[in-house]
């Protein structure tokens, strides 16, 4: 028997791209939601050492000190970040459980903008909560004035992504000021997931948590330094949040990875910046190309993912087309309520991108198939 909860978890749009996927012998894959580089030589180093010291047990449940101290250095210095507390987490995802979790009651409501991380209405369901949809299209800019006629007096939280996830937006550093007023005002709970926070290709921005106290930010090291598999986030914001989730963890997932909280500690040494330059140049030869071919898109200010309007069809039938043409890519309702536009992934080689383009002008050319 399968709880009833489980029957709100809707995973079939995107399975059937990987489904498809697997029957193709060698797709051009621009669905992918992870780097195309491996962990920097120095990092892999230290999780090796990490094991071979012996690092291999649990650590205690908030994560080892050492790299709590290298994080809130690194917070203050390039966010202007003083959290009240700190959890290292599996992942982002393991925050976002964890954090869902102890402050959601059955019937608050969770703002979140659309397109949105498919992860987050999932687990508002999963407790309980009511997710409400902020519709940014068609240029995809969160702001306070989109989100303001959506606060009620159940508004619970509200979620940013920034850079996003699909669509790579990035909210302006005077946007966050006024967001940050809002929920100030409104009394709401911010949860900041800004995992592609290295990945920013214009004016750096800072945390929307040095402008607003009542903000759980989050972050982690699978983006940045492709470290996907080995499950290391954090959580930082206020004591009695982070608290409550410390406790949660303890009796969940007990602790992040040990070998990989070690491994964390070196990525603070790591110079990041040749893979954001690789990607700022990709992001210019996607967001070229889909303009030069007639797509209406946005120009992404970060992460490494670009969200174009299918120009015929709805989502599904234009990505079941591009498979057809062996290119991989993901319908945007899988990340939306809208079934209008697709999710690329730019976290490619120069080859398989000027590949992807190449069909994507195909299918704009030729239209939709002729039934
Ligand atoms: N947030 C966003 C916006 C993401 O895109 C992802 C990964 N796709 C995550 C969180 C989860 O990352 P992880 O659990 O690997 O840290």
């Amino acid at each position: 028997m399968i709880a009833d909860r489980m029957a709100l978890l809707d995973s079939s749009g995107i399975r059937k791209v990987f489904d498809l996927a697997a029957s193709m012998k060698d797709p051009i894959n621009l669905s992918i939601g992870q780097p195309d580089f491996d962990v920097p030589d120095p990092v892999k180093d230290a999780a090796i050492e990490a094991i071979r010291r012996g690092r291999n047990r649990y650590t205690v449940t908030q994560g080892i000190p050492e790299l709590h101290q290298a994080l809130r250095k690194w917070l203050a210095a390039e966010k202007g970040l003083d959290p009240g507390a700190l959890l290292i987490t599996s992942g982002v995802s393991g925050a976002l459980m964890l954090a869902f979790l102890v402050t959601v009651n059955p019937g608050d409501e969770v703002i979140i903008p659309d397109p949105y991380f498919v992860m987050y209405k999932h687990l508002v369901n999963l407790c309980g909560g009511k997710p409400v949809f902020v519709d940014t299209y068609p240029d995809f800019a969160v702001t306070a004035e989109r989100l303001k006629p959506h606060l009620t007096r159940k508004t619970r939280l509200i979620l940013l992504n920034s850079p996003a996830n699909p669509t790579g937006a990035v909210i302006p550093q005077k946007e966050l000021a006024r967001i940050a007023a809002l929920a100030r005002e409104n009394g709401a709970l911010l949860v900041s997931d800004e995992i592609y926070d290295l990945f920013t290709y214009g004016e750096p921005v800072r945390s929307i948590g040095a402008l607003y106290p009542n903000t759980l930010m989050l972050g982690g090291f699978s983006k940045s330094h492709a470290m996907t598999g080995w499950r290391v986030g954090y959580a930082a914001g206020p004591k009695e949040i982070v608290q409550e989730m410390t406790k949660l963890q303890q009796f969940s997932f007990v602790c992040a990875p040990s070998f990989a909280q070690f491994a964390a500690l070196k990525t603070f040494e790591t110079d990041t910046r040749c893979y954001r330059d690789d990607y700022r140049r990709k992001r210019d030869t996607i967001y070229d190309g889909l303009r030069r071919a007639g797509y209406q898109v946005q120009q992404p200010g970060g992460a490494f993912y670009i969200f174009p309007k299918v120009p015929w069809g709805s989502d599904h039938e234009f990505v079941a087309e591009a498979i057809r043409h062996e290119l991989l890519i993901i319908p945007g309702s899988v990340f939306s309520e809208k079934a209008t536009h697709a999710r690329i992934s730019y976290a490619a080689s120069d080859e398989t991108i000027a590949r992807g383009l190449e069909v994507l002008r195909k299918l704009i050319e030729q239209g939709p198939p002729k039934k």
